[in-house]
Parts: structure tokens; C-alpha cells; sequence
């Protein structure tokens, strides 16, 4: 298939996929999404780039009663932002659509009557009150609460008189104990046979809308699924899922199932929700790429030797994708190593930087994150914002800051701002006229050397050097405060100096002579 793409003003077609490999991230718009969902969606996505497959997005929104309000919007944007790109899905629609459950109903529908009429799913008219007797009954004769199958049972005239008789029902599926194995990708031979611990499962409620299990295994299957990878708690409903393909008599996907991620400490994600929300990173500017090389530092899925570099990389989704061996993914749980986060970070930062395309977009997000900071302060001087002073600021910084938003700090405010109308005696005008003469000579703008060389002009001009240091940087950044004026001059670079050395002695010499 083909799709239209545009990079700037040009556009062109690209084939995103080619072959029979589906997968699919099947979220449910209960709330935002988090680092673990964020894996599920990056390793299938992963999967389906190396594979040359397709990547789908499905929204799982059966249980009405969890909904949260524009959690699936939010869903699509985090996993656009993050740089993972949706093949087929609510939001572009895709030849297997609708990509919603609570839109597929009459598919459901009519699906659960193929397993009625075939015999493995039934009519169950069990009140609430039976099912909560039952369930205390276990709870005191300390057993697992498990439904006891009762409607099985149902002949087919007591079908039919509940049934005109209005009584409430839901549908429930015949669980055997026949098929209790398969192979998963990841873990292996996985053994469990699920109607030793449950009763039969609902798969249709009393209110008409599908139970994830039913309406899971339905659009795998119309969707032509070929890969399920999802996380571990789901393995334990693999087996009945399969049960389900079988009742229908079709062939089921390959599954597989991504091991626990935890936070560095061993504890579950969930404990500390806020800072795994993915809009989190982003308004924290952590860079998509550097989000991505973290989560898959924790989880494997790659030759050894990739991840365990000792500067960090940081590798691209084509990279990535290319390396990802699902069979390499580790059994054991994996763990976010927080203080890697940030060197990841300065890694991209940097890969971006030397990347031409990337730099220029890298330029602009800088400059309106400046625009917008300095708006927010109602900051009203000048200020130094054109790309190319941006540009030669990020590549001297970039061994030394870790986000973008380092640059927005009080010490930091000189590079941006111009100095403001500076009144100068006539003998601070002489002085700086003749140092701005000598700068245009120099040649390396560097820390030490500069700071050399403003010792030596402050001697031989005989002058106060720390009075004139004062002076100096007022000049160049109108501020009290800020590193020494030798490292302000090596940031700031030659040309920006000059300029603001320039600036000052022209606003200084017209307040002079008026
Ligand atoms: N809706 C399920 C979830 O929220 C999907 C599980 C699966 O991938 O089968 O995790």
C-alpha cells in the first residue's frame, strides 16, 4: 500500500507495507498513556517496520463505564509524538475498519450467534444475587469464586420462556479443558488450563456490549491479525483467547508477551503514575527518540552488545527496527534506569544537532520555546533570537546541557537578551572602541584565552580590570549577574559579541552627543 507524505513543501509516496505481518497496539481510552503502553506500542511497531508490516491502532472501549473523556485523542497524539507511526486507525481509517469496538456492535452480534448456534457459547440468565451467593460461598469455604457453569445446562425450552419472558441475560462461553498449550514468542511452551480456575466467561453482558475477551479474539480475527505482542498479565487469557479461535474454527495469531517493566527500583510503574505519562517527558522536554532508546534500554529485544554501550546512543527507529529480534526479548522484568534518561537526552540532542534537516527543525523549536518564555515573563528588552545565534549557542552548549529548556534559566538569560540603552563615560567609550578593534583581529573565541587577553588589554589600557569587567557586561547582556565575561564571550561566539559591542557603543555615543 501506498501513502502520501510531506516533508516540508514537498511530497512524496512512500510503500509502508507489504506483506501479510499485522499488528496492532489495542489500547483501551481509560486514561493517558503510559510507559508500559508506550513499549506494547513501540515493540509492535518495531516489529511490524522489520517485518515490512503494517501497524494498527485499535481502540478497546467495551467497558462504557471506564471511558475517559478524550483520553483516546490524547492517545494518538503521545504515540504520534513519540514518532510512531499508525498504518491503519481510528484517526485515518484503513481497509479493516472501524477501528473503535463500540462502533463494531453488529459484528459482535452477529459473530456470537455462529457460537450459539455451533454450540459453544450459551444463554445464561444468572441473576446478580445468584452469582454473588456463589461467590460468598467460595470466599467462605475459602475457594477460588468461580461461576458453576449452571446454564450449560439450560434445555432449549427453558431458553425460549426466559427469553419471552424478558428475563435479563448475558452469553457465556463453553470453556474445555482440551486446548491448554501454545508457543509463545517470548516465554516459550506456556501450559495453563483455564477452566480449572474459571467458570465459563461472559462474552456478550446483559447490556449488549462485547467483554474484551470476545471482542479481542473477534477483531484479531477480522482484522487479520498475524502478531499479537502484548503485556505479560494478558498471558494467562491467551489460552481461553485460543479456545475461542478454535470454537470458531480459525486459525490463530502468533503470541507473544512482553515481560513486566518496573521502575529502577523493582517497584510496579503504577506507584508513581505522573511521572510515566508520556505528556510528561514531552512537556519536560525529553526528546521522542530519547524517550524510545530509554524504554527499549530496559526491555531487550536486541544483541547484547547494542544496548550496553557505555556512552549512551542513541539509535533511530530504522535502526531499531532493523536490530529487533522479538525471540531476543527477556523473560525477566525489565527495569527504567531513571538516571539514564537525561544522557539519552544529551545524546539526541546532539545527533540531532548533526544532522542538517533535523538541526534546522531543532532551531525553530528552540527559538519559539524561547519566544514563549520570554513572552511569559512579559520580558520587554531586546532579544537575540535569529537562527544562527541559536544555532552556534546549542552547539557550544551541547556538552553541557541536557534539555533544551536548560537554556531558559536566569544564569543563562544573557545569551538571549540584548543590552539595553547603556549610558557610557567617554573614557569607557575610547576603551571599549579600541577593545572591539583588537576582538575583530582575534581569531578562537575561547574561554581561556579570551580571559588571557582581557587581562592583558585591562594592563596595558591601564584600567580598573574589574570595574571594566562590570562595564563589559552590561554591554553584552545588560545584566548584574552571569558566568565570567570571557565565558559569555566564548557562548555568546565572535559575531554576537561584536554585534553587542557595537550596539552599546552606538547607543552609548548618541546619548553623548544629545
Ligand atoms: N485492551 C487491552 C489493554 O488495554 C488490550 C490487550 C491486548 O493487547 O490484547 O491492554
Amino acid at each position: 500500500m501506498f501513502r502520501k507524505i510531506s516533508l516540508g513543501s514537498k511530497s512524496f509516496w512512500i510503500r509502508y507495507c507489504c506483506n501479510d505481518t499485522r499488528v496492532r497496539f489495542a489500547p483501551s481510552p481509560t486514561g493517558y498513556l503510559h510507559l508500559g503502553g508506550l513499549r506494547t506500542a513501540l515493540y509492535n511497531f518495531l516489529f511490524s517496520k522489520s517485518k515490512n508490516g503494517t501497524f494498527i491502532l485499535r481502540i478497546e472501549d467495551t467497558d462504557q463505564t471506564r471511558l475517559v473523556k478524550g483520553a483516546t485523542e490524547q492517545l494518538i497524539k503521545d504515540i504520534s509524538w513519540a514518532g510512531i507511526q499508525i498504518h491503519e486507525g481510528p484517526h485515518i481509517g484503513g481497509n479493516y475498519g472501524p477501528y473503535i469496538q463500540s462502533e463494531r456492535l453488529d459484528l459482535y452480534g452477529q459473530q456470537v450467534d455462529t457460537l450459539l448456534k455451533n454450540g459453544t457459547a450459551y444463554y445464561c440468565f444468572c441473576t446478580e444475587r445468584r452469582l454473588d451467593l456463589l461467590r460468598r460461598e467460595a470466599v467462605k469455604n475459602r475457594e477460588v469464586p468461580k461461576y458453576d457453569n449452571k446454564c450449560r445446562h439450560l434445555t432449549h425450552d427453558q431458553i425460549s420462556k426466559n427469553l419471552a419472558e424478558g428475563n435479563k441475560y448475558c452469553i457465556r462461553f463453553k470453556l474445555s479443558s482440551d486446548v491448554s498449550s501454545y508457543d509463545d514468542l517470548v516465554y516459550g511452551k506456556i501450559t495453563y488450563d483455564v477452566s480449572l480456575n474459571e467458570g465459563d466467561p461472559v462474552i456478550i453482558k446483559s447490556d449488549g456490549y462485547p467483554t474484551y475477551h470476545f471482542a479481542n479474539v473477534v477483531d484479531d480475527h477480522f482484522m487479520k491479525i498475524s502478531h499479537v505482542l502484548r503485556g505479560l498479565e494478558w498471558q494467562i487469557s491467551t489460552t481461553k483467547h485460543i479456545q475461542m479461535y478454535r470454537a470458531f474454527g480459525w486459525e490463530p495469531p502468533k503470541f507473544g508477551h512482553l515481560p513486566l517493566l518496573l521502575n529502577s527500583d523493582g517497584t510496579k510503574l503504577s506507584k508513581r503514575q505522573n511521572d510515566i505519562k508520556i505528556s510528561h517527558f514531552r512537556e519536560n522536554g525529553i526528546f521522542p527518540l530519547a524517550l524510545l532508546n530509554y524504554v527499549v534500554d530496559a526491555g531487550g529485544g536486541f544483541e547484547k552488545d547494542l544496548l550496553q554501550n557505555v556512552k549512551l546512543r542513541i539509535y533511530t527507529a530504522d535502526e531499531l527496527a532493523s536490530q529487533f529480534d522479538v525471540t531476543k526479548l527477556s523473560t525477566h522484568s525489565g527495569r527504567l534506569m531513571t538516571e539514564k534518561l537525561l544522557g539519552f537526552n544529551q545524546a539526541e540532542l546532539k545527533r540531532l544537532l548533526a544532522n542538517e534537516y533535523e538541526e534546522k527543525e531543532l532551531l525553530k523549536e528552540m527559538q519559539s520555546l524561547l519566544k514563549k518564555h520570554f513572552e511569559k515573563l512579559h520580558f520587554n528588552a531586546d532579544l537575540q533570537l535569529e537562527e544562527k545565534h541559536i544555532r552556534s549557542v546549542l552547539h557550544w552548549s551541547s556538552n553541557r546541557i541536557k534539555k533544551l529548556s536548560d537554556l531558559l534559566t536566569n544564569d543563562m538569560a544573557f545569551l538571549w537578551t540584548l543590552p539595553k540603552s547603556v549610558t557610557l563615560k567617554q573614557n569607557d567609550i575610547d576603551v571599549t572602541e579600541e577593545l572591539l578593534r583588537k576582538l575583530e583581529h582575534k581569531g578562537d573565541f575561547e574561554r581561556e584565552e579570551l580571559s588571557k587577553f582581557l587581562k592583558d588589554f585591562a594592563n596595558k589600557q591601564n584600567i580598573k580590570y574589574n570595574m571594566f569587567m562590570k562595564t563589559l557586561r552590561s554591554i553584552l547582556s545588560g545584566l548584574k549577574e552571569g558566568p565570567s565575561i570571557a565565558e559569555m564571550m566564548e557562548i555568546l561566539g565572535k559575531d554576537s559579541t561584536l554585534k553587542r559591542l557595537r550596539t552599546s557603543l552606538n547607543m552609548a555615543k548618541d546619548a553623548v552627543s544629545s
